[in-house]
């Protein structure tokens, strides 16, 4: 087993975004489930969320708006949002879309009724830790399959902050098993950076249908890389971007930076860590 075991250790050294290589070199236990059985509740933990369960973040992206303490901007009437629900410039901020911990629950017991999670680490009290930004590493198991999240709890403190944590590791976790994945590959972001008007559930922008007219390859490539530069500051931008590269199977890409050539898994990882460890853990719309 020491070649294990050092596989293991040189995966741990490069910290937390090498979970994938990580969860590699782990011994599978399956449950009792075949592979087929597995692939095929697997695959229900991805099925789309009924509009009910999902529930409105606002976020404003109108600087002035931003900057009015309340009061919008000429372009922007203060109305209460019937998304959200809000008290929201009216045209000047957008919805998130995310998945409560409820329906995240829900989902995870219908796939799968032993479904679990435990801590990646305890201490010498048996109780999870936290990490250097108050985060906690868990491990989620649905159905014979492990797999890491990571959840934090921003500003909160106290007992609410730990409930809150987990639930946002799971949610996270879950989004590594397909969970919610389409809220988060939506092309809210984009409306968010471009400052353009707000694009109804299952309505095309029209930057998706020019996508999918100028399809080919690299095409997607240098979409995403205008969408890192455009959000390069902001935590959620990089997430969002890393959460695209993966499912367009981006990750691998090389990109140009300076000299070098630089994965885009890595390139965002890096600077995700970067700005949270900046902000000491900003968690808006850690959902999924
Ligand atoms: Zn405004
Ligand atoms: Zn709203």
């Amino acid at each position: 087993m020491v070649a294990t075991t050092e596989a293991l250790a040189a995966t741990m050294a490069e910290g937390p975004t090498s979970h994938t290589q990580n969860q590699a070199v782990r011994p599978a236990n399956t449950f009792g489930y075949t592979r087929e059985q597995q692939i095929e509740a697997l695959y229900k933990l991805r099925e789309p969320f009924k509009p009910e369960e999902i529930r409105y973040l606002p976020r404003v992206w109108c600087g002035t708006c931003k900057n009015s303490r309340g009061q919008g901007c000429q372009n922007h009437r203060m109305t209460k949002c019937g998304k959200c629900g809000s008290r929201m410039p009216d045209g000047g901020h957008i919805d998130l879309r995310f998945v409560g911990h409820a329906e995240a629950t829900n989902r995870l017991l219908n796939v799968d009724p032993f479904w679990d999670w435990e801590p990646l680490t305890v201490d010498e009290r048996g109780l999870p830790t936290l990490d250097g930004y108050r985060g906690l590493w868990i491990r989620l198991t649905v159905c014979g399959m492990t797999r890491l999240g990571y959840g934090h709890a921003g500003d909160k403190t106290g007992g609410d902050a730990i409930k809150e944590i987990i639930g946002d590791a799971i949610r996270n976790a879950g989004m590594r098993f397909g969970m919610a994945l389409d809220l988060w590959t939506s092309s809210d972001l984009e409306i968010i950076e471009s400052g353009g008007p707000s694009v109804d559930e299952g309505q095309e922008s029209p930057g998706e249908r020019a996508e999918q007219l100028a399809s080919g390859p690299g095409r997607e490539l240098e979409k995403l890389k205008a969408k890192v530069n455009a959000g390069w500051n902001n935590v959620l931008s990089c997430e969002q971007n890393l959460a695209e590269a993966r499912q367009k199977k981006l990750l691998d890409e090389l990109v140009a930076v300076g000299e070098q050539q630089v994965r885009v898994e890595d390139l965002l990882s890096n600077r995700i860590a970067t700005l949270k460890a900046a902000q000491g853990g900003d968690t808006e719309r850690s959902a999924a």
